[in-house]
Parts: C-alpha cells; structure tokens; sequence
C-alpha cells in the first residue's frame, strides 16, 4: 500500500521513532521490551487499549527524546514543517500535543502514529497493528483476533471504533504558538508575583506565548476555550485579555461543579481560582464577571455556589444578578459581600481589589478569611431546604474533611 502522509524531515525523533516500529514490524531485535502475551490476554479490552498505549512512553524514550521541553511536530503545518519545536509529550497520558497545529485538548497517541506511518485508518486496523508489533507472539495473536472477529462477524469493528470524542482530525495550522511557561523568565517572574507555583502552572496547563513582545499567560478554560492574560508590554495595542475569536467564553475548571454536593468558589479571573486552588478550596472562574450563563447551566440542585466576586460596586452588582439567576433556578448559593472598613469583624479580603491581592500580600491572613466564608457558607448550606430529592443528612460528608481542615476548627 502507498503511504501519502508527508512528515516533518527535520524531525529527527519521528524518524527514529518510524526506523523502531519498521524493525519491530520485520521482527528485527530492538530494545523494546514487548508486553508478555499471558498478561495481555488476562486483561479486558479497554485495559488492552491502555498497555498498546503506553508503549509510545518506550518509544520515545528509544528514539532519545527528551522528556522536557518540546519537541520538533511530525505533521504538515500548511505547506510547510516546523523548525522550531511546538509538540509535547504528556507522560502520564501518552500522547503528544502540538501547540502549532492542534486545538487545545487534541493529542496523537500510538494508535495515530500507527495509523500515518502505516497507512491505517481503522482503530481496528491500528489496534491490530499495534498488537503485532507490541505483544509477545502479537502476530499470530492479531490474525487469531481478525479470524474471530470475521466470524463473529457483527459488532466487532463498531466496538473498536474510538468515541467522537478522541476523534482527532489533522488540524489545520493555526499559526499560534505556545511555549512552556518555564521558557520564559518573564512569565515565571510573573507567577511568583502573583503567588501561583510551578505545580498549579502544570496542573492547570499554563502556557506562555508572546506576540510582537507583548509577552501572555495562557490559560486553558473549558470547551476548547482559553484566556490570555498579558503580563509584559509590547508594539501595538493589544488587549490585557487576549481572547480567542470564534470560541464562546466558558467557565476555567467548570468540573468542579458536576461533583456532588459540590460546594464551590466562584470567582471572576481564572488566576484568582488558580489561587485559591492552590489553597485547597474547589473553585471556578467565569473569565469576567458578566460571563455567568455557563455557570448558572452547569449548576444543578446539589451545587452550592460561593459567590465571592472582586471588591467593588460592579463587583457586588454581578453578584446579586448571579445568585437571582441561580435562585431563579432552583440552586442556592452564599454570596460574599465584603464588609466595610471600620467594622470590627472587617475580614482581611476587604482591605483588596480582589483575592489575588491579598493573597501576593499576605497568603496566611487570606488562607483563614477564606475558610471563614467557607465555614459560614457550609453552615448555610446545610440549612438549606432540600429540593426535588430529599438529602440524606447522615451521607452528607463533610466537605472540610476532603481538605484535610475538619480537625482543629471550630
Ligand atoms: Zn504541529
């Protein structure tokens, strides 16, 4: 069969990585470890899926790529390949991603690589393939699967057919461009200023791009969404907030809502989630305090919202439209005003424009102010009346147990 897929010739990695899978395919040695054929046969087949998976992590390790920073995408970008490296593997999920060419959330696993060098465009083909190359004795195996898969003869290639949605077409280049944000000093500058850790900046899969000099924190938001948040000045008059054309703004970390009896932050700017994250609080962000339809969607009955928007007239405005809306629904939720100065019980938050700023100025005093909204909107939730489903007290955990807050409180 003619194989028409082009790839990147200044890709040095891939084409090791094909060199590899044609000596495997011509049961040449390599160093490879192959999975034994006993522990492939005890496992189900999604577990299967999973084993053929990682063996990417062995290929690349192979191919001597390293594991930190990007490496040079195999694809096509247009009519043109890349020469400086936008593609990333993610080891714990073993694929890759390029920042050039793909949407956020797309990735190419084993089953893609396959797939181009090999010319298949069936998961069965692939996941057959790959089983050839990859199990002791995968050959017999594989054609002993494609015996009993004729005979069976129904059913079997719709069940290896992948869900819609890691269905991953070729993207079209797109002509961004982002990089790791520990490429940057600027940008790491940045983050220790506004008190988020290397750790939330991988958990949440921040980037860090730069247009013209005008130097951006990328931060990934739900449904293929993403804000731009410029942290450094450059030609032209860009906005602060950069966002994506064509995609309808979503909620960042909206998951947190679909958890049950989720008691959860919500507040404007996705750093001030990052944050307070980071603190050990669940918490959403609506990427600008007008943006609240997707919230007031994603909540049901058993949601119960903080509302904790920044500290100013526009702020508390927002607030009480979103907690109307959220009644209006169904759902009840706390909302935070920020006592005046002069009270005595003045909480630390309201000497602030807004979280991120009493945190970067004292992170203990915001950490106990928001654990007292938090044990005040608890408290509130619990005498809520229960709607449509009656809830069983006795299983209602405790929601500060899960933050590992419940002893030595109150
Ligand atoms: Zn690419």
């Amino acid at each position: 069969m003619k194989n028409n897929n082009k790839y990147n010739p200044n890709s040095k990695w891939f084409q090791k990585l094909i060199d590899l899978l044609n000596d495997l395919a011509q049961g040449k040695p390599t160093n490879i470890g192959k999975i034994p054929k006993e522990k492939f046969l005890n496992c189900n087949r999604e577990e299967q899926t999973q084993l053929l998976k990682k063996m990417l992590g062995s290929l690349i390790r192979e191919a001597q790529v390293s594991r930190y920073g990007n490496i040079l995408c195999f694809l096509p970008h247009g009519e043109t390949f890349e020469k400086r490296p936008s593609m990333e593997f993610d080891e714990e999920n073993s694929n890759l991603h390029c920042w050039a060419c793909m949407e956020l959330g797309k990735t190419k696993d084993i089953f893609d690589i396959i797939g181009y060098v090999f010319n298949m465009n069936s998961f069965m083909q692939q996941k057959l393939k790959a089983i050839e190359l990859f199990v002791e004795d995968g050959v017999s195996l594989a054609n002993e699967m494609r015996v009993n898969s004729s005979k069976r003869n129904t059913g079997y290639q719709k069940k290896m057919e992948r869900p819609a949605s890691t269905e991953k077409a070729f993207a079209s280049t797109t002509g961004r461009y982002y990089k790791l944000v520990t490429d940057d000093q600027d940008c790491l500058r940045f983050l220790e200023q506004r008190g988020i850790t290397l750790e939330s900046a991988e958990k949440f899969k921040l980037k860090f791009w730069e247009y013209q000099g005008n130097k951006y924190l990328v931060i990934p938001c739900d449904t293929q969404f993403y804000t731009r948040r410029k942290f450094k000045t450059g030609q032209g008059d860009y906005p602060k907030y950069w966002k994506k054309k064509d995609t309808p703004v979503s909620l960042f970390n909206g998951n947190r809502l679909v958890e049950d009896n989720a008691i959860v932050f919500v507040v404007e700017s996705a750093l001030d989630a990052i944050i307070m994250e980071q603190i050990g609080f669940p918490c959403v962000a609506l990427n600008g305090k007008d943006h609240y339809k997707s919230l007031i969607e994603s909540c049901s009955w058993d949601t119960f919202p903080i509302i904790l928007m920044d500290n100013d007239p526009a702020g508390l405005t927002a607030g009480l439209r979103i907690a109307t809306e959220l009644r209006k629904k169904g759902v009840h939720c706390y909302l935070h005003r920020y006592p005046q100065k002069g009270i005595i019980d003045a909480d630390f938050l309201s000497k602030f424009k807004d979280l991120g700023e009493a945190y970067v100025e004292d992170p203990t005093q915001t950490m106990e102010a928001v654990a007292q909204i938090y044990d005040s909107a608890y408290a509130v939730s619990l005498i809520q009346p229960a709607k449509e489903k009656s809830i069983d007290m006795t299983s209602f955990s405790n929601p500060l147990e899960k933050f590992g807050r419940a002893d030595g409180r109150n």
